[in-house]
């Protein structure tokens, strides 16, 4: 049965994609079987994997606001063990078209049910806001991964982050967990990477990963060659770290 993470942190630019592309293929690299699953109407992590949009006939759309059978969405990448549900602008409606739906909050989380034996693990990339899409991923998901940026204003939004969390434990998904917090762009020769990191440490503690994502011009110029970072280029920094978050991962599941 997969574990299910989703990528959340309601500020845009954070990191959430990248990471969701990134560790996605380097756990697949790990012999395990991932699904990707694209909640942003803006589909990088789809284009970021490279999926056209020419090729797309279902989307997450079809899944969550018509209650489309996800298998018929999945698409596989050149990325071996590397599947995607894709994301389209068409998604950008939806959370106006779910308000007066039934069982909103579950949509993905039943839809996920059909597929959730083949893949060892699904990752959600999260829309930056903390609407009805991201409470279906909160309610669909073991544990949120949250990417923090290393620049001011870091933790800004995060009490606000944590409080939906607690309101989806409540309401929808009383084991939702925090799976770990990432530190995002940093620049170990800038003093203000170092307070963020010493910060975000305060704050999260033990839920901080070893693994921290520097600053990679690398990981920055893969997606538009449609390739996550180790497809694009194997030796760059971006590769490495993101190889060894995946590492920090599966050991967090016992792996
Ligand atoms: P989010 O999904 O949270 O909005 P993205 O993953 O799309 O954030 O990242 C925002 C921008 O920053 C993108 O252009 C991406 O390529 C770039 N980026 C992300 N992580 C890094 C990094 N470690 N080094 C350099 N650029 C990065
Ligand atoms: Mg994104």
């Amino acid at each position: 049965m997969a574990i299910i993470i989703a990528l959340a942190n309601q500020k845009g630019g954070v990191g959430k994609t990248t990471t969701a592309v990134n560790l996605g293929a380097s756990i697949a690299d790990l012999n395990q079987k991932v699904l990707l699953v694209d909640t942003d109407a803006q589909g990088n992590a789809t284009s970021g994997v490279g999926i056209k949009k020419s090729t797309i006939e279902k989307d997450i759309y079809d899944v969550i606001v018509n209650e489309e059978p996800i298998s018929e969405a999945i698409l596989q990448t050149a990325h071996e063990r590397l599947d995607i549900v894709p994301a389209t602008i068409q998604l950008s409606g939806a959370e106006i078209e779910l308000t007066p739906q039934m069982a909103r909050e579950t949509r993905l989380k039943d839809a996920l049910e059909e597929v959730k034996d083949q893949y060892d693990y699904i990752l959600i990339d999260c829309p930056p806001s903390l609407g009805l899409i991201t409470i279906n991923a909160f309610t669909a998901c073991d544990s949120i991964l949250i990417p923090v940026q290393s620049e001011y204003y870091a933790l800004e939004g995060l009490s606000q982050l944590l409080n939906t969390v607690k309101l989806v434990q409540k309401h929808f998904n009383r084991d939702l967990a925090v799976e770990g917090v990432l530190l995002t762009m940093y620049d170990a020769r800038t003093n203000l990477g170092k307070q963020v990191n010493a910060e975000v440490r305060k704050y999260f503690s033990d839920k901080v990963y070893k693994t921290i994502i520097p600053r990679n011009v690398r990981l920055s110029e893969a997606p538009s060659y449609g390739m996550p970072i180790m497809d694009y280029d194997n030796k760059s920094k971006g590769a490495i770290v993101y190889g060894e978050l995946a590492k920090e991962v599966l050991a967090a599941h016992g792996e």
